[in-house]
Order: C-alpha cells, then sequence, then structure tokens
C-alpha cells in the first residue's frame, strides 16, 4: 500500500536531516561525523527500539527491508542485512525518515497508516512496511533523508578535498550512465571519499549517487569547458 504524502523537496528533508543531526550533537554533547551513528540516533535522541528480525517469514512478504510500528517506537530491520553497515544503516536512517517525516501526519489525521501484526496472529498496529525497490514518493522521500542523513554535505565535500580538491570530471558521464555503463572512475572516487572520509556505514552505491547529487562529479566534456 501506497502513503500518500505531502511533496516535500529536497532542501525540506535536508533540513529535516540536519534537524535530527543537531539533536543528536545537543544530546551527544558533540556533533556527529562520519560514520554517523545512527544506531545511537534512533535509541538516544528519537527513544525508538531497534531489533533486527525475521521480517520477511513475519510478515511473509520476500521483500521487506525494514519495517516501523509507530504505536510501539519500534524499527525492525530484517535479518537478511546483518552483517552490511552499508544497507543496515540507510535502511535504518530511511525508517527514521519515515519517523520523522510521516509519523507527525498520522497526528494530524491526514493520513491512515495500514496495519501488520509483529507476530503471526498478534494484534495488527499502524506499520511503515519498507520493500526492495518501492518507488512511490514516501519511500523516496525516506531514501533522500536517509542519504542527507548519513552523508551530510559539509562531511561529503571535506572527504572529497582530501582526494581530488575538486569535482571529478568523467568522460561522457551522462551518456556511459543513460547507457547503464557501471562506472569504474566513478566507483573508485566514491570507495576514496568513503575511505578518507570515514564513510564506513555507507554503500559504494550510496555514496555514487550522493557524490552526483552534490556535483562533486560532472561530464568530462562539460569539464574541459571551464
Ligand atoms: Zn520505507
Amino acid at each position: 500500500m501506497t502513503l500518500k504524502v505531502p511533496f516535500l523537496s529536497d532542501a525540506q528533508l535536508e533540513s529535516a536531516a540536519q534537524e535530527l543531526l543537531r539533536r543528536y550533537a545537543k544530546w551527544k554533547g558533540e556533533p556527529p561525523r562520519p560514520p554517523i551513528p545512527v544506531d545511537a540516533i534512533a535509541e538516544g535522541v528519537l527513544g525508538l527500539t531497534l531489533e533486527m528480525n525475521d521480517l520477511r517469514k513475519k510478515l511473509g512478504k520476500s521483500d521487506v527491508l525494514g519495517a516501523t510500528w509507530l504505536d510501539d517506537a519500534l524499527v525492525v530491520i530484517d535479518s537478511s542485512l546483518e552483517g552490511n553497515e552499508g544497507r543496515y544503516s540507510f535502511t535504518l536512517g530511511h525508517e527514521l525518515g519515515h519517523w520523522q517525516l510521516h509519523r507527525p501526519l498520522r497526528e494530524m489525521d491526514k493520513v491512515t497508516f495500514p496495519l501488520f501484526s509483529r507476530e503471526p496472529g498478534e494484534k495488527a498496529g499502524p506499520a511503515i512496511v519498507c520493500r526492495d525497490g518501492q518507488r512511490d514518493p514516501a519511500e523516496i522521500q525516506a531514501d533522500k533523508f536517509s542519504a542527507f542523513l548519513l552523508m551530510p554535505a559539509s562531511d561529503v565535500r571535506a572527504a572529497v578535498k582530501l582526494v581530488t580538491g575538486e569535482p571529478l570530471a568523467i568522460d561522457n558521464f551522462a551518456a556511459r550512465k543513460k547507457a547503464g555503463e557501471r562506472i569504474a572512475e566513478l566507483r573508485d572516487f566514491a570507495a576514496e571519499v568513503s575511505a578518507k572520509g570515514g564513510f564506513t556505514n555507507v554503500s559504494n552505491q550510496a555514496m555514487q549517487i550522493r557524490l552526483e547529487a552534490l556535483k562533486l562529479v560532472v561530464d568530462g566534456a562539460q569539464g574541459r569547458l571551464f
């Protein structure tokens, strides 16, 4: 089921993520640095309970990554992500996005959430269940929130400064991307930025997307104009 949520711009999503990072800084007494401690943000700042469990089996859906039970303030990450730090953290950041962006809509009676049982046979409660590959607006907002949370712009820019000092120019970038090519230069650049910046809980793929969004990767043909 698709949640009907109001439009939020990227700037609004980024500022919601930054607000949460500021709350962490206040709670902890120091600003968060990569790897962004997303577990501590969930438990310490937001008071959520975190659990890893076989959601796929419990919910009978083969592609579930995470779920949040709103009344229980419970976030469950599917056990298939155990040991995969990048996907685990991104999924948790995504659930925090739902918590911060979409849970308040319920209190305003704007959105009705579907009901799910935590255990087969148990009473069902309002929950957000997130499956791989969902692309409706609420899911896209939660994904973007997670990227903004785990890879703050200032930290990514600082790491790029340490690696090359400037955006990476890739020849025929747009055309190669359009053709679906896996671009080795971009993968290597993302790996270096992650290593230098301490982004140990971010997947290479997620960093590639973030670098591109921040225009820290540019088309080589374009780059040569300057
Ligand atoms: Zn979701």
